[in-house]
């Protein structure tokens, strides 16, 4: 593929989709492909005034919107789910080109995009409150949901697309108006979902304005929505490095946060595990997306009467991946998304080595782009976590380590920051259930016979300690998109205090 072929087509691309070419020429920030490195667009950025302007007219939105019945605004998600059908190819690619996805991820996160929008419409006719039993005679107690405001969402450059939807359509249908700050790494597809929603605004025909709206630029913006009054939650998925800082000023300005930071994902393989099947959930978990989802498993634990069966059946499936450009089908580990990514991991590479492990892989790979940064897989075998296996390093690196016994195996497992995901392959049920149970995995995310990465939008998403402790996507993650109010109703015609007290006055 050469260089001016996908500029070329990220043009077509961005043209197809409908998004106006003003919005990425002649502008102050340039946005590269990881695929050749090469520039695809200057795109205009806005200012901190402007954004604070944005989130003015978001808030007016928000109070129309909040007064639309939730059945009627499951309507407006539903034609945002059939436009992303209709777009899911031209999307695809787009997410291929501008984060590295090989072809089927691509897909994948636009299919996403659709699952959550199934949902929310859904949703939209089930968000009820609860009854309660009262105390008192003649009385009712209830819960009710009310939106809540302008929705904030940060995202991170490696799932540039579906992160917003799964935020975007529960917002929406729980009566939010909402402000996306993208990556500075991926803002392409960002216009290009804003162009979609647009679609399906039209159709539905009677959409507030500035329902939905993007800001384009650094974190600098990001920083404006975090510390504005008029957004009363912010969604941030990044790095722990982010959370440490959003989540203190929101918390000093109370408002919500849902935190959607960095894992250091682990997967423990039991002597009686069916190793066909751990390889392939181990080479997917590890190498696919070339290292590059939260969930991407980092650290394996092995027990010792199966380790040498499973090592070098795995240093094979490293040795045979076939890495290259994610536009070509035949690929399956892409590029890294720029130098710094490809420094960090051959920093962590050398931290390896000094503490004992030895490492295959992990050297740069040749496909034929000097700008661009491809990159074997590193599998490190290590005497033990230490120094770079207790941290995420956001490439394709897993470290092995080689255990005894169970209960050391599980400690091993739990003693890092992050708590994302995890994974146990056994089939023992009582390894199992221990590590499904109170004193198993500390994740938000427990696996049995499957990989740490690949969630469906059914459950809720979301991990423990370090990685922030925010919840999003399926199950009941919506309640932290509305206000919940405690209503008792006294339809009697006394007046009867709680617990017992009096307080009679003449
Ligand atoms: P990043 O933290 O560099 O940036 C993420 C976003 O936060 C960007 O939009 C950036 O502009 C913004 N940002 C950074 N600092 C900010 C600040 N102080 N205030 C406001 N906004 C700020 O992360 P990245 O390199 O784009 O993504 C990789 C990281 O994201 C990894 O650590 C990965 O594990 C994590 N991630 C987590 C999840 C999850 O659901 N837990 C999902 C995807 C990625």
């Amino acid at each position: 593929m050469n260089n001016m072929t996908v500029a070329k087509e990220t043009r077509d691309l961005l043209s197809k989709l409908g998004v106006a070419e003003s919005l990425y020429t002649g502008g102050n920030m340039a946005s590269y492909t990881p695929v050749t490195g090469e520039k695809l667009a200057d795109l205009k950025t806005v200012t901190a005034d402007e954004a604070k302007s944005m989130i003015d007219k978001a808030d007016a939105a928000f109070r129309e919107w909040r007064l639309v019945p939730a059945p009627k605004r499951g309507e407006l998600v539903r034609l945002l789910g059939e436009e992303l059908r209709t777009a899911k190819a031209d999307l695809g690619r787009l997410v291929s080109i501008e984060a590295g996805k090989i072809t089927s991820e691509g897909l994948g996160e636009v299919q996403e995009m659709i699952d959550i929008c199934d949902f929310a419409v859904g949703l939209s006719r089930q968000l009820y409150g609860l009854t309660i039993a009262t105390e008192r005679p003649g009385h009712r107690m209830m819960e009710t949901w009310h939106a809540l405001g302008v929705v904030g969402i940060i995202s991170a450059f490696n799932f540039p697309v579906a992160v917003w939807s799964w935020n975007a359509a529960l917002a929406l249908v729980c009566g939010n108006s909402i402000v996306w700050k993208p990556s500075e790494k991926t803002p392409l597809t960002a216009l290009a979902c804003q162009a979609i929603f647009d679609k399906a605004v039209k159709r539905f025909g009677e959409a507030p304005q500035n329902l939905s709206q993007v800001l384009i630029g650094d974190r600098a913006i990001g920083e404006v929505l975090v510390d504005h009054h008029l957004v009363p939650l912010v969604s941030a998925t990044g790095s722990t490095r982010m959370g440490r800082d959003v989540g203190p000023r929101l918390a000093k300005r109370f408002a919500r946060a849902i935190l959607e930071l960095g894992g250091n994902n682990a997967g423990i393989v039991c002597p009686s595990a069916d190793l066909d099947m751990a390889l392939r959930a181990i080479a997917f978990g590890a190498m696919g997306t070339a290292g590059q989802r939260c969930t991407t498993l980092r650290r394996l634990f092995v027990h010792e009467s199966v380790y040498d069966k499973l090592l070098p059946r795995l240093k094979k499936a490293y040795e045979s991946v076939s890495i290259g450009s994610p536009l070509e089908t035949s690929a399956l580990v892409g590029p890294l998304i720029d130098k710094a990514a490809f420094d960090g991991m051959q920093k962590a590479l050398a931290g390896a080595k000094e503490h004992g492990g030895k490492i295959t892989g992990g050297d740069r790979f040749d496909a034929g782009q000097a700008n661009a940064y491809y990159v074997r897989p590193a599998l490190v075998e290590m005497p033990e976590q230490a120094g770079p296996v207790l941290e995420e390093t956001f490439a394709p690196i897993l470290y092995v380590m080689k255990y005894s016994d169970f209960d050391d195996a599980l400690s091993d497992h739990n003693a890092v920051g992050a708590g994302l995901s995890s994974s146990i392959f056994t089939l023992d049920l009582r390894e199992a259930e221990r590590f499904l149970s109170a004193d198993g995995s500390d994740c938000g995310i427990a696996n049995v016979n499957i990989g740490t990465s690949g969630a469906e939008i059914g459950g809720a998403f979301g991990g423990e300690k370090e990685t922030g402790g925010g919840r999003e996507s399926g199950s009941d993650a919506w309640k932290a998109y509305m206000r919940r109010a405690t209503n008792t109703v006294n339809y009697s015609r006394a007046l009867p205090l709680a617990q017992g007290v009096s307080f009679d006055i003449e």
